[in-house]
């Protein structure tokens, strides 16, 4: 077995990794990030949806099962630059609630170790690093903050007629902050394909395009792609964490560091330490209260189609209008509540790929016809909803969400609002687990180490050089996409491990 040697290892190079390399890039430590895919190829099939969704194309080949033990391929995208490489380009700060304790029809959702204050000054650098365009002073439940990096993007003549109509019934739509680089001399061609496809003239601010590839140049930066971390291997006592090992094609390397920073997805870095078992930490590192796994949330999602069957929607980029008016309740119901903000453009391509008995025509028409919603809801973190190990390293995936029945009131209420906005038909479908898009929870963080695996930097209890920096750290969801505040709080952490690396080298 080949070992090498690094100063940090970075596990994983989406939101998360790619934040912290950025605060610690050029310090002069010798960073090793491990990437278990490959750069995104640039081909025409990235804007296919015919590619992208009925041939999955880009997803992974792997197999996950549900608690009946159904096995399927989770929608997971395994590159450089994570999930950003799909996403669609919502760029929402938590709002300052959000990170103090409540409850949604009876079920906790805890209050973070970290304020939005303490966030508030990276939520800014995050902002700038990924170009978000918006525009602030409107939505009423926007924290205290200055104006944005840029300024919105332009509603398309549909989008901007259903903010008018929404206005009429006295709510206060606003410009959806975005990183797309769009606008004088930007490069966003509004080609209609962003959400959920990758970007081919890369103007979508992904993590790659935005934060990774500018590093690449710095010689203390060095990316391993296709190196799939299996296991950390902790010292005799479980204490400090002395090496990783990775897996390419089928050899293992072993790469011993002072620091290790996981970041390699909720779900993935629940798996990774999990896997890690060893005597002195039978049930998996980081692990001594057993929240590991645990608590996984991924949001109530539904998607809406809002259908006027008379006019056709145009639009390309319809992702620039968002309703805050019910983030804290429905009158007279303070616990069905959310977001409301605009899908990517829905295409024929895409209705087929999850009814596959629809006839293609009506498929078609519809992705024509139709204005596209998504109403979100936070999901309560509940102790039994959990990814598993199970013999021969499968992967099962229990997932109970909580708040449903308050996020089906919400989506209720949405459905009217949106049918007194000119649309007749409004049809709805819920996003599942098995593409857990919006996955955090997994590694909790909190004050008390005998309920969370992570403290408030993001640091393992149980392991003093063991960091954890994608969504699993979220101790609640709030009901806000979740990039940005993974690129704020893997930032934060990045500057603390600057400023400890920095103070280490004075010593030295
Ligand atoms: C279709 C889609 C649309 C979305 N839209 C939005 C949006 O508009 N706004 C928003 O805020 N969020 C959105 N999201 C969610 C957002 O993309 C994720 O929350 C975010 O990218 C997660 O970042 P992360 O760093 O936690 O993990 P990831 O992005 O999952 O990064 C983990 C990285 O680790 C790598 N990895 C995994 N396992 C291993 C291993 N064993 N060894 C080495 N490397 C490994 C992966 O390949 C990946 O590069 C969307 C997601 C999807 C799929």
């Amino acid at each position: 077995m080949q070992t090498i040697k690094a100063d940090i290892v970075i596990i994983g190079s989406g939101v998360g990794g790619s934040a912290v390399a950025h605060q610690l890039a050029g310090s002069g430590t010798r960073i090793l990030m491990l990437e278990r895919g490959d750069f995104l190829p640039n081909e025409p099939q990235n804007s296919d949806a015919e590619a992208v969704f009925l041939q999955e194309r880009y997803k992974t080949r792997d197999e996950w099962q549900d608690a009946s033990g159904a096995r399927y391929r989770p929608g997971q995208y395994y590159y450089v630059g994570g999930h950003t490489k799909f996403y669609g380009t919502a760029m929402f700060r938590f709002r300052a609630q959000d990170f103090q304790a409540s409850t949604i029809d009876g079920s906790p959702s805890p209050a973070w170790p970290v304020s939005y204050d303490e966030l508030a000054p990276y939520y800014a650098e995050a902002e700038r690093l990924y170009g978000v365009r918006g525009q602030s002073g409107i939505d009423q439940t926007e924290p205290p903050r200055d104006t944005f990096p840029h300024a919105p993007i332009p509603h398309e003549p549909t989008i901007g007629r259903l903010a008018k109509r929404l206005s009429a019934q006295g709510l206060h739509p606003f410009p959806m902050p975005s990183a797309v680089d769009f606008g004088g001399g930007g490069s966003c061609q509004r080609c209609g394909t962003c959400d959920a496809f990758a970007c081919r003239v890369s103007a979508k601010g992904d993590a790659e395009a935005r934060v990774l590839r500018p590093l690449l140049a710095q010689p203390d930066l060095q990316l391993e792609r296709h190196a799939q971390v299996t296991r950390l291997i902790a010292d005799d006592q479980g204490h400090r964490i002395i090496a990783a090992e990775f897996r390419r094609d089928g050899l293992i390397t072993r790469v011993e560091a002072p620091l290790f920073v996981l970041s390699a997805g909720a779900i993935n870095s629940a798996l990774i330490l999990l896997r890690s078992a060893c005597a002195a930490a039978p049930d998996g590192l980081a692990n001594r209260s057993g929240v590991v796994g645990r608590y996984l949330m991924n949001h109530h999602l539904t998607g809406l189609m809002a259908i006027n069957p008379l006019a056709r929607n145009e639009t390309k980029f319809p992702k620039t209008l968002s309703v805050n008016d019910f983030y804290n309740g429905l009158p007279g119901d303070s616990n069905a509540r959310g977001n409301i903000q605009m899908l990517g453009k829905i295409q024929g391509a895409m209705i087929r790929a999850t009814y596959p008995t629809m006839p293609r025509v009506l498929a078609d028409w519809l992705g024509r016809h139709s204005v596209d919603v998504l109403a979100m809801s936070e999901d309560t973190p509940e102790a039994d909803s959990r990814v598993r190990l199970l013999p021969d390293d499968r992967v099962e995936v229990d997932y109970r969400p909580g708040g449903t029945h308050a996020h089906d009131r919400f989506v209720r209420h949405v459905r009217g609002v949106l049918r007194r906005a000119g649309f007749p038909v409004v049809l709805r479908h819920g996003f599942g687990i098995r593409a857990p898009s919006h996955q955090c929870g997994t590694v909790r963080m909190g004050d008390d180490p005998a309920t969370s695996a992570l403290d408030t930097m993001c640091r393992a209890h149980d392991h003093p050089n063991l960091y954890v920096v994608d969504a699993g750290f979220f101790p609640s969801s709030a009901a806000l996409n979740p990039a940005l505040t993974i690129a704020a709080q893997a930032l934060r952490v990045g500057a603390h491990l600057r400023e400890m690396h920095s103070r280490l080298s004075q010593l030295a």
